[in-house]
């Protein structure tokens, strides 16, 4: 697996991000009560494969799993952190919908994601929410050639730490582009100038996930569902980025 993209292949991961941003919000908007998590994913596939492109999570086996995982989109409510299955499971006022989507356009593939509310919350859980979006723009504020991994996670763990969220540090970034998951590994939290050096060319997704709660996760019986284990909310935001010559480009956005 390159470590690093081509001219060519950076055009068609822009392509790409583009692509899955618009599906992305599309499928952000049809987040309301009374919708299952099922319907949400079907939307995203149709919107997939209407433009040619398809889907990267459906039937992707993570090393060591058995199965599968069934779906286009990973749907994550309140306490579910990330990998959540779509399912009858129906949306109420006052969740916290996480959606986590893939899209490979010509080969390449990019990844993101982002957390709603739906209805209303208390102020601390849109204060989450919030903050865990300001923690991916602050870990992308930090990449740039000649930076380092460790600079990334350090940005991210920084705005955790001001309001005393937990991070999930068994999960992270990762490089992205010609498979779902590729090299390096990008934790949410580390030391300023420690790690991986940063080239123009990597194309690595950003993804920190903060909980209100304390920093135990568990994984459910399906084999995929990352929850809370004191069950406090938690929130996920996600882009791809590619470093370029002079620091960064963010390629799922619209
Ligand atoms: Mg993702
Ligand atoms: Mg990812």
């Amino acid at each position: 697996m390159a470590k690093f993209k081509t001219s060519d292949e950076i055009v068609l991961l822009r392509e790409s991000g583009k692509r899955l941003a618009r599906v992305l919000n599309a499928v952000a908007k049809e987040i309301k009560p009374g919708v299952t998590t099922k319907h949400l994913d079907e939307i995203a596939e149709k919107l997939i494969r209407a433009t040619g492109d398809t889907p990267p999570f459906l039937n992707y086996t993570p090393h060591g799993v058995k199965v599968p995982f069934p779906a286009s989109l990973c749907v994550s409510v309140n306490d579910e952190i990330v990998h959540g299955i779509p399912g009858e499971r129906i949306i109420q006022n006052g969740d916290i919908v996480s959606i986590d989507l893939g899209l490979t356009h010509n080969g390449m593939i990019t990844d993101s994601a982002l957390t709603v509310a739906v209805g209303n919350v208390p102020d601390e859980v849109t204060e989450l929410i919030t903050e865990t979006k300001r923690g991916l723009m602050e870990g992308i504020k930090a990449i740039r050639p000649g930076a380092r991994i460790g600079d990334i996670g350090a940005a991210i763990e920084r705005v955790a730490q001001s309001h005393g969220y937990g991070i999930v540090r068994e999960l992270g970034g990762h490089g992205v582009g010609h498979a779902v998951h590729e090299e390096p590994y990008v934790p949410n939290y580390g030391r300023k100038g420690t790690g991986p050096l940063l080239k123009p060319g990597m194309v690595i997704a950003i993804e920190p996930m903060f909980m209100l709660g304390r920093e135990n996760i568990m994984l459910l019986p399906d084999a995929y569902t990352v929850v809370t284990e004191d069950a406090s909310l938690s929130a996920h935001f996600e882009h791809s980025v590619v470093v370029t010559k002079t620091g960064v480009e963010i390629l799922t956005i619209e």
